[in-house]
């Protein structure tokens, strides 16, 4: 059976940067049908436009830039979710501060555990649903549902690179007056010197003290 999500409704969308963690109602799946018919598979489509933030990523608005294409399968054992997510996320530049869009491209191949199963108490009896706490990188059926923000926000965030820049050559922001360089230059500009930049000097300096001079 194929499934269309459409649109976020509106007031389902997150804030800004600093803003609420992904937790978008398109990416909370009912799994209860798909569990009573097992080996079977149901195809699930959604777009979403996400941003990150501070602490992860967020919902934007209702302009989808992100296409989850996944195969839901069921087992005995649970969920098996696998596919891709493709398409663009937002991205703040660290250096320059601006916005600009990463495009990804990102297999998908997770589980998603019944529960109550290897989980019981000394006695051998399962633990109630609420007791249950998913090892670490486990994922967990909660009522009938599958809730995939957790699983699109961590490998969104792991496929992306530790430094997020516009351009490879981005010159960032004057620290002084704060003008984007990139645009525009400023007066402030011809005594600025990058730390980095100002290290090397050092060394360069030193260096040239040991070496015969012409
Ligand atoms: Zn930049
Ligand atoms: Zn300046």
């Amino acid at each position: 059976m194929k499934r269309k999500v459409g649109r976020p409704e509106p007031g389902s969308s997150g804030g800004k940067a600093s803003g609420d963690v992904l937790d978008s109602r398109l990416l909370k799946v009912p799994v209860e049908s798909l569990m009573k018919k097992l080996f079977s598979r149901e195809r699930f489509f959604a777009d979403i436009d996400v941003g990150v933030g501070d602490k992860g990523l967020f919902e934007r608005g209702d302009r989808g830039g992100l296409r989850l294409d996944f195969w839901l399968e069921s087992s005995p054992d649970g969920i098996r979710v696998k596919g891709r997510m493709s398409g663009s996320i937002a991205l703040e530049c660290t250096r320059c501060l601006g916005e600009y869009r990463q495009e990804v491209d990102i297999p998908v191949d997770e589980f998603y555990r019944r529960p109550g199963l290897g989980t019981a108490t000394p006695e051998g009896k399962p633990l109630p649903r609420e007791v249950e706490v998913p090892e670490e990188d486990e994922y967990l059926i909660e009522e009938g549902m599958i809730d995939l923000n957790v699983l699109v926000n961590d490998a969104v965030l792991l496929s992306l690179p530790i430094k997020h820049l516009c351009s490879s050559d981005c010159r960032g922001i004057c620290p002084y007056c704060g003008t984007d360089l990139n645009v525009s230059t400023c007066d402030c500009r011809v005594d600025l010197v990058d730390p980095r930049l100002e290290i090397l000097r050092r060394l360069l300096d030193e260096g040239s003290d040991r070496l015969p001079s012409d």
